[in-house]
């Protein structure tokens, strides 16, 4: 493997699979090391560093509960001790409610899960990992930092079978906009990429749902989104495409968020 001590290093919250993985590796096929967080399921991990490296880069996997402070610490802990340094925070790990439920029953443990994984954890692992990029000497040799928030069309379209999603995801948005307000100074852009559809796990209960969406109109460009399109969208920001946008949302939607008559 050739020397990748100057390649910039992102970290990939659930990065085991769907938008994760895909982001991982299209980040480490423009040559990032890449830390692959997940939560639990360690052999599609291990398959995710396994396309990391296969691009010929260099990557860790790294279990953590998002949630967890704990767990969040020893994250960048074992970050900082093989990589030293972090240049690209992707906060993508998310879950759907466990069961959907009309927001009328939706329970409180729901609340409090949904909200721990999609906006809290996101947001304390963000204030860390902004204090770490904050002190590190800029060095012309790697990109400035940066940090991409992977929300959701969930931001403004109500799904009250879901209504804990939601509001994480409408919470994401405003979460995007704080820091991108905070860290303006310190040189560090922060974006949210919002994507529509996308074809993974996390879909993969309510397929034929949205098929029939889909049939129906719902968006202009009218397939199902894939998660190599959501992560081409992390590498134009990674890749500094975007220097004098910062708080930004990219829609990755086909088109979904239009108002249409
Ligand atoms: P997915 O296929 O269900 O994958 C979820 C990933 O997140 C897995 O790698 C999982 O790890 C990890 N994860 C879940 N909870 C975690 C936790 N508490 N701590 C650490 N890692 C955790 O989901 P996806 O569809 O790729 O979604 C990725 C992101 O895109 C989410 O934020 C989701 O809300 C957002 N999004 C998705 C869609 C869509 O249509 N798919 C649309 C809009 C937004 P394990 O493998 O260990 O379980």
């Amino acid at each position: 493997m050739s020397d990748l001590s100057n390649s910039p290093v992102a970290l990939v919250t659930g990065a085991s699979r769907g938008i994760g993985r895909a982001i991982a590796a299209a980040l480490a096929q423009k040559g990032w090391r890449i830390v692959i967080n997940y939560q639990s399921n360690a052999e599609a991990a291990a398959e995710a560093l396994g396309l990391v490296q296969s691009a010929g880069s260099a990557g860790i996997a790294v279990q953590a509960n998002i949630a967890d402070a704990a767990e969040r610490a020893r994250l960048l802990d074992e970050t900082l001790e093989v990589f030293g340094r972090i240049d690209l925070l992707v906060n993508n790990a998310g879950m759907a409610p466990r069961k959907r439920m009309d927001m009328l029953q939706m329970t409180e443990a729901s609340y409090d899960e949904v909200m721990a994984v999609n906006l809290k954890g996101p947001f304390f692992l963000t204030q860390a990992v902004a204090r770490l990029m904050a002190a590190q000497a800029v060095d012309a040799a790697f990109p400035r930092p940066k940090v991409v928030n992977i929300g959701s069309m969930s931001a403004y379209i109500s799904s009250t079978s879901r209504a804990e999603y939601c509001l994480s995801k409408a919470g994401i948005g405003m979460m995007t906009r704080l820091f991108a307000d905070r860290l303006a100074e310190f040189g560090i852009n922060v974006y949210e990429v919002r994507p529509g559809i996308i074809e993974t796990d996390m879909t993969s209960a309510v397929h034929e749902k949205y098929d029939r969406s889909f049939a129906d109109g719902l968006a202009p460009i009218a397939r199902w989104g894939r998660a190599e399109e959501v992560a081409r969208a992390v590498v134009a920001i990674a890749s500094d495409y975007l220097p004098y946008s910062t708080g930004e949302v990219i829609n990755v939607d086909g088109g979904i968020h239009l108002q249409r008559l």
